[in-house]
């Protein structure tokens, strides 16, 4: 490469924490340089128009073997968690790996073109689908290596005690392809055999050289606190700064001094907590009377004791959830109200939940816009990240590994009634033409 000359330069766009426009030069998958203006060339240029530019989101809960299997159950008439449970046996049974690979890979697709290049998703480890989750999202990944990254959980969905074999398969399941171990202490028969699993698997991890991620605590009862065990087990192996924690809903209905004392533990630890507010927003609190419980945990507690928490999709169409898009613009817009993120601040919080905090609990190495970092980047069509959340806005281009991946150009048409305000449309931000005309 001639010196000057680049791959790709995005050009003139916001990066919020800087001021005024920057170039952006990528030199094969690497941020070269940022500048606000590279006196340089590149094989491909794009005028970003001072739009914002972010680090390319990263989604750290998500069940591609699930996903959109909704479409072809029955509806879960309670709402609980423990009716989508049993309403997913049926199709878990008769899942092929191939039909789990094609429905993996339409939201795979979808959440790249919401500016996702990195995913963790769990996959069940059962005795009922055995191994086929895990292989149909593994074929799914490598359809699409040149979209995204994916790290693959070994989840335990159906407990590890109270569903036989699924010890033994959990053990093929880190043999034969996933990244993680994760678990499902709660759904055991009690404390005991809650913590027996959370050994198992961490020591199942260990011996993979893996990091841990379990659902923990997916519950409104506060009698339930295994996230205390996780915390426990996980610093008793020096693997807590490995270990993270999703959902931890029954932390919502625990006792403010335990809470507190559990929270500042896994500051010290260092496990990190996922929420996912879509799915638990709408699956908790269904057995309360007002006021009901909203099923997440105490996010700004969290926050504040400095643990790092991360927001995920969850589910999207499947029988706990009817909704979702695997977009985190929607997820952090439903995690600023779930846990009441309003000020610039917290907006900005929000944000780095699905961004920089979600890279943080995926431990990807130099994440951001930053020389270095791998070129994986979203420009949005708006100029500062609360419109980028308000508007929901779309993802202009998306860069993975320094190659463009994604494009979204929108186009709004208004049709007034009088003439003269005869409507144009087009791809908007920073002024869109279908705003302007509206208040025409
Ligand atoms: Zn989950």
């Amino acid at each position: 490469m001639a010196a000057g000359m680049f791959d790709l330069i995005v050009r003139r766009v916001a990066i919020d924490g800087r001021d005024g426009s920057h170039d952006i030069a990528i030199a094969g998958e690497r941020i070269a340089a940022i500048a606000p203006r590279l006196d340089a060339e590149a094989e491909v240029e794009l005028d970003g128009e001072d739009r914002l530019a972010s680090p390319a989101f990263v989604q750290p809960h998500i069940h591609l073997d699930k996903a959109l299997v909704g479409r072809r159950l029955p509806p879960n008439s309670s709402g609980t968690l423990a009716e989508a449970i049993s309403l997913l046996h049926e199709s878990k049974r008769a899942a092929t790996v191939e039909e789990i690979r094609e429905r993996a890979g339409i939201v795979i697709r979808q959440a790249v073109i919401a500016g996702t290049t990195t995913l963790r998703s769990h996959v069940d480890v059962d005795t009922i689908g055995g191994l086929r989750p895990l292989e149909g999202v593994a074929a799914a990944r490598a359809d699409h290596a040149d979209l995204c990254d994916i790290q693959i959980v070994a989840f335990p969905q159906e407990g590890i005690w109270r569903n036989p074999g699924t010890d033994e398969l959990l053990i093929r399941a880190m043999r034969s392809g996933a990244d993680l171990v994760g678990g499902m202490p709660h759904w055991e028969s009690d404390h005991d055999a809650a913590r027996r699993h959370i050994a198992f698997c961490l020591d199942l991890a260990v011996r993979h050289d893996a990091d841990v991620d379990m659902h923990v605590d997916e519950t409104d009862d506060g009698r339930w606190h295994t996230f205390e065990l996780l915390i426990d087990e996980a610093e008793r192996r020096g693997w807590g700064a490995r270990t993270s924690a999703g959902h931890v809903c029954a932390m919502a209905a625990w006792e403010d001094g335990f809470a507190t004392a559990v929270i500042r533990r896994a500051a010290t630890a260092g496990v990190k907590v996922i929420t996912n507010p879509p799915t638990n927003l709408m699956l908790q609190g269904r057995g309360d009377a007002e006021p009901r419980r909203r099923g997440i945990p105490r996010i700004k507690e969290l926050l504040a004791a400095g643990v790092t928490v991360a927001a995920g999709q969850d589910c999207v169409e499947d029988a706990f959830y009817p909704f979702g898009t695997a977009d985190p613009l929607q997820v952090a817009l439903i995690v600023a109200h779930a846990a009441q993120l309003g000020t610039p601040s917290e907006i900005a919080a929000a944000l780095r939940m699905v961004g920089e905090d979600a890279a943080r609990v995926l431990r990807l190495p130099v994440y951001g816009l930053v020389p270095g970092a791998r070129a994986d980047l979203v420009v949005l069509d708006a100029a500062k990240p609360q419109e980028a959340l308000r508007e929901q806005a779309p993802r202009r281009w998306v860069v993975c590994r320094g190659r463009i991946v994604a494009e979204t150009i929108r186009e709004q048409r208004l049709h007034r009634s009088t003439s003269g305000h005869e409507a144009s449309g087009g791809h908007c931000p920073p002024s869109p033409p279908a705003a302007a005309a509206a208040q025409a």
